[in-house]
This record gives C-alpha cells, sequence and structure tokens, in this order.
C-alpha cells in the first residue's frame, strides 16, 4: 500500500492510497466518520437568561460550537479514573456572564482549562438588549458521532481513480469528446490532464458512439477527501482512524486465539 499527498489545505486533506480496495477505504471512512472521540458541550446550567432565545435554542447553540482540545489529554467520562464524577482528565466547564446591551460571542466562554477554546471564537450566540443577560456554566465532555453529530470529527469522502479508454480508430470526431468533459479535463491528444479532478461523470463516455470512450474507476487506488468539521486537525484525526482500526482487528485477534485454540 502506498500514500501520496495530493492537497493540505488549512482544514483539509486530500491524498491518494493505492495497492488497496474500497474496503479498506471505507473501513477507514466509517471509523473517522463515528468513532473519533470528539469533545463538544453535553450539559449547561443557566444561573439567567432573561435574552431572547429559549434555553434550549441557546444550550443547542453551544453543543454545536467545534472545541479545540487535545485529543491525547482527555478520555470518556464512564472510562476516567474519577468513575464519572467529572475531573480535568474527562471535561471541561465553560462559564459564560454577559449584561446587554451586546452581542455575545463565543469568544466570551471561558474556559477553566486554557487549551480549550472554540474553533472560531466570531459565532454569535445571542444578541442582548438594554436590560438584557445571560449567566450560564457549561460543560464539554468526550463523545462519539455515531451518538450525536456534534461530536463528528469531519466529512469524508473517496472517489476512484478514473481511467479513460479511447478507441482511436473508431473515434470519427475528436472534438466531440474533447468538448464533453464539462471540467475541460481531455487534452487534445486524448489524455486526462488532471485526473485527480476527474469526478467520473461519465459525460465523454455518453456523448461519443457506444463503446468509443470509457471512463471507469480503478478500485486500486482511491482518492481520500477529508475536511475537519472538529477542534482536530485532519492529520490528528486519520492517525487516531488508524489506531482505532488497528485496535479492532487486535480484539479480533484476541477472540480468535480464544475460541479457535
Ligand atoms: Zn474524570
Amino acid at each position: 500500500m502506498k500514500i501520496k499527498l495530493l492537497n493540505r489545505g488549512d482544514n483539509s486533506l486530500k491524498f491518494e492510497i493505492s495497492e488497496t480496495t474500497p474496503v479498506f477505504v471505507n473501513s477507514l471512512r466509517r471509523v473517522i466518520m463515528q468513532k473519533i472521540p470528539i469533545l463538544s458541550m453535553t450539559s449547561v446550567d443557566f444561573i439567567d437568561n432573561t435574552s431572547a432565545l429559549y434555553d434550549e435554542i441557546i444550550a443547542h447553540r453551544l453543543g454545536l460550537l467545534p472545541l479545540v482540545f487535545d485529543s491525547k489529554k482527555f478520555v470518556l467520562t464512564s472510562d476516567c479514573k474519577c468513575e464519572g464524577k467529572g475531573c480535568s482528565s474527562c471535561q471541561v466547564k465553560f462559564v459564560l456572564k454577559k449584561k446587554g446591551p451586546c452581542i455575545v460571542y463565543a469568544k466570551d466562554m471561558k474556559s477553566t482549562d486554557p487549551a480549550v477554546k472554540c474553533v472560531d471564537g466570531d459565532v454569535v450566540i445571542v444578541k442582548l438588549l438594554d436590560g438584557q443577560a445571560l449567566d450560564l456554566e457549561g460543560t464539554a465532555t468526550i463523545g462519539f458521532a455515531e451518538n450525536h453529530a456534534k461530536w463528528q470529527s469531519a466529512i469524508v469522502g473517496y472517489s476512484l481513480y478514473p481511467v479513460l479508454k479511447i478507441d482511436k480508430k473508431q473515434l470519427k470526431d475528436a472534438k466531440v469528446c474533447i468538448d464533453s468533459c464539462p471540467l475541460g479535463l481531455i487534452t487534445a491528444d486524448l489524455k486526462l490532464k488532471d485526473p485527480y479532478s476527474c469526478n467520473l461523470c461519465g459525460s465523454c463516455s455518453e456523448a461519443c458512439p457506444p463503446g468509443v470512450v470509457t471512463i471507469e474507476g480503478d478500485s486500486s487506488r482511491v482518492i481520500f477527501n477529508i475536511e475537519s468539521v472538529s477542534g482536530l486537525s485532519p492529520d490528528v484525526i486519520v492517525r487516531e482512524a488508524k489506531d482505532i482500526l488497528a485496535s479492532h482487528v487486535g480484539e479480533f485477534e484476541e477472540a480468535l486465539k480464544k475460541e479457535l485454540k
């Protein structure tokens, strides 16, 4: 198996995995979608809320704010040494106290752990008019996207590497083939100039006589796309997904040893 980095954005990663199968890549995708531990607000205690929004709406907004956190530092409350009571290893408290007139931003929340903060501090939580106030205490804990979307680590998907085959002897009008690609990826000498941008739409194949032009995905070469929607970087998410997959294989190996001696 080989990996080739194609693009690295601020919050995204695109790479090609070759000598693999869609089955393996899909396992990686599903782990990233559902199994990465993420820190998010799980409960909010309101001391005062005279804003125009109900407590529930504000609590919902706080729950959906992505938080920057150290993935090695925090554990699930149920697995923590505090036995579910709540401590600095399994939860972070936030305090928010504002009086109107003002706009309350995500950055106004003060955390008990200086390393934990909102990814985007400029997200508006609520607008307070003169005489209105908001005073609350929130608790963030680790969870998984399989239980709630607020714990989702990233948006992730993959596509197969395109293979364009053209029967040049049968192709009467090359211009039709070249012009058929909506992304303009077919060159004058009938090759794909940027295969990683092709989305296998099949327009080239449809525009030409049946069987003359075919475009298919190579299932041993997969283009993997990941865009983080949490406080973890795409690199950290992919590495954690690898560890989780490896631990599942380890569990399977142990179970096999016990049952098939
Ligand atoms: Zn704890």
